[in-house]
């Protein structure tokens, strides 16, 4: 067990004054301490920011040289990231791994982007921009499943536009963020990217600050609509990433060697900790014998263990009331008839484990269906009709992602753009490269992340209207 590290306010790391417990759920035993920053410490961090962006908003070449040096010291950092980041996830190293790959990816994608100046009119009249202006201090809240990653989707562009950060981890997962606040500190001015943790009620605060102008949020949906709520006081902008329960259909035509196994490796990625997976599959009445089949083959094939296995392709559920949700959905499935494919309990041991689980001849009413289960678990819905499937795959407030699954590619996308979701995809599921937009539907979010739009969503549209002179006569 370790002191708390500090948190990162001004470029400086300030410490503890009071401090909360970090669980490793691999093991369900405390890591760790993070500091639980003070009303005090907060408005440091947002007086330090707003005072950054003064100067941070003035150089675009710095902001770009700023963003290299950041994505080369995470990639220099990466071993310990990735170790700080498996602990308090229950991450397999190869997964945690990825986070620092991919903020360093973001951080030079954004660094190569220009802040898009359209020319609307330019005659003997006016000549007339749209320029994009940066917001001010953006409040970045995150949650637990992927806490790098999901961070530097929001600090990357939000820097770019000329906007400085106060970041706020979710409270299961603190140490990989304050890990990066002080990797931060090394090459970014002081102020530019503060790092604050702390429970639900510090976001809260952190959202209802009169100084940030620009609330960004990944979480539940019951978070967002609090934000939402908070921020609409003050007309700050928002950006919401939610959840999810994404619909995979099976088309009759699929070919279930090649789908059946993507699918499984997608819908458990993470352990089935992520916004965007396949969380319901609906499978042709046709095929459906031969698809649970194939899926409960696929997912006792799949390895459960701690980090330290390096076998393991799937670690523990990262906290423990998810732990207890899942196994709740699971058990609840058993008493309404599910039938149980593959696993369908914890494992035995410390730990937040649960087997990968496969559930079949649920009914659309089934709380593992109808709500984001977020863990190991799949149910595999029976349909008639193709109609009947999309219709049934729409019927919910989310609408983060869906896909369809087919060997006629044209067929599979006219299914699939009848999906009302951001993403659509067809043969695949979860791909989210940072060129490309990304957002939900309905209930899963509000704004999107990533390209060109999620730069778009840290900035201030401006017109810049200049009357010609010889015009004026
Ligand atoms: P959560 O909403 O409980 O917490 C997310 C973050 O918000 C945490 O930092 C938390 O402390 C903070 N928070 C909670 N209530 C708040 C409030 N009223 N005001 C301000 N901040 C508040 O979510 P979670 O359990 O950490 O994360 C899991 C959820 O996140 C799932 O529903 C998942 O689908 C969703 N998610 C969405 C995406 C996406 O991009 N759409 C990505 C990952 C996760």
């Amino acid at each position: 067990m370790t002191g708390a590290p500090p948190l990162t306010i001004d470029g400086r790391p300030v410490a503890a004054q009071r401090t909360f417990d970090v669980v490793d759920p691999a093991l369900d035993q405390v890591t760790g301490q993070a500091p639980d920053c003070t009303p005090d410490q907060l408005e440091q961090a947002v007086t330090a920011a707003a005072r950054a962006q003064r100067e941070w908003r003035a150089d675009e070449d710095a902001r770009r040289k700023a963003l290299l040096a950041f994505a080369d010291a995470i990639t220099a950092a990466s071993d310990e990231l990735t170790a700080t980041l498996s602990r308090e996830t229950g991450k397999p190293l190869p997964v945690a791994g990825a986070e620092p790959g991919i903020c360093a990816t973001w951080l030079r994608y954004y660094a190569g982007m220009g802040i898009p100046r359209e020319l609307l009119q330019d005659d003997a009249s006016a000549r007339i921009e749209l320029a994009h202006r940066p917001l001010g201090v953006v409040a970045a809240i995150t949650p637990w499943n992927f806490p790098l990653g999901l961070a530097m989707w929001k600090i990357a562009p939000a820097l770019l536009a000329g906007n400085t950060v106060v970041l706020k981890p979710s409270p299961f997962t603190p140490l990989s963020s304050l890990l990066l606040g002080e990797i931060g500190r090394s090459v970014l001015p002081p102020g530019v990217l503060n790092v604050v943790t702390g429970g639900d009620r510090l976001g809260a605060d952190l959202v209802a600050h009169p100084v940030p102008r620009k609330v960004t949020f990944t979480g539940s949906v019951a978070g967002g609509k609090s934000v939402a709520v908070s921020a609409a006081a003050d007309l700050k902008r928002v950006t919401l990433e939610l959840g999810g329960n994404d619909a995979a259909i099976l088309l009759p035509d699929a070919d279930l060697a090649t789908a059946v196994p993507v699918l499984v490796g997608t819908a458990f990625f993470n352990t089935g900790q992520a916004c965007a997976l396949p969380k319901r599959i609906f499978a042709p009445a046709q095929t459906y014998d031969a698809v649970v089949e194939a899926f409960g083959a696929a997912a006792r094939a799949v390895t459960v263990g701690p980090p330290s296995d390096a076998s393991a392709q799937l670690g523990p559920l990262s906290t423990r009331p998810q732990y207890e949700r899942v196994a709740g959905l699971a058990a609840d499935a058993v008493r309404r008839g599910a039938r149980v494919v593959a696993g369908g309990h914890p494992v035995d041991g410390p730990g937040f484990f649960f087997e990968p689980t496969i559930l079949a001849d649920l009914g659309d009413d089934a709380p593992v269906v109808a709500e984001e289960q977020f863990g190991p678990v799949l149910p595999i819905l029976r349909y008639g009709t193709v109609d009947e499937a999309v219709e049934r795959a729409n019927d919910t407030t989310f609408g983060l992602c869906g896909s369809a699954w087919g060997a006629d590619e044209e067929r599979a996308a006219a299914v699939a753009e009848r999906l009302q979701c951001g993403t659509t995809f067809v043969n695949t599921h979860a791909e989210l490269p940072p060129t490309v937009p990304f957002g939900g539907a309905k209930w899963s979010g509000v704004g999107q992340e990533n390209g060109v739009a999620g730069l778009l969503a840290f900035t201030e549209p401006q017109v810049v209207h200049r009357k010609r002179t010889g015009a004026l006569a």
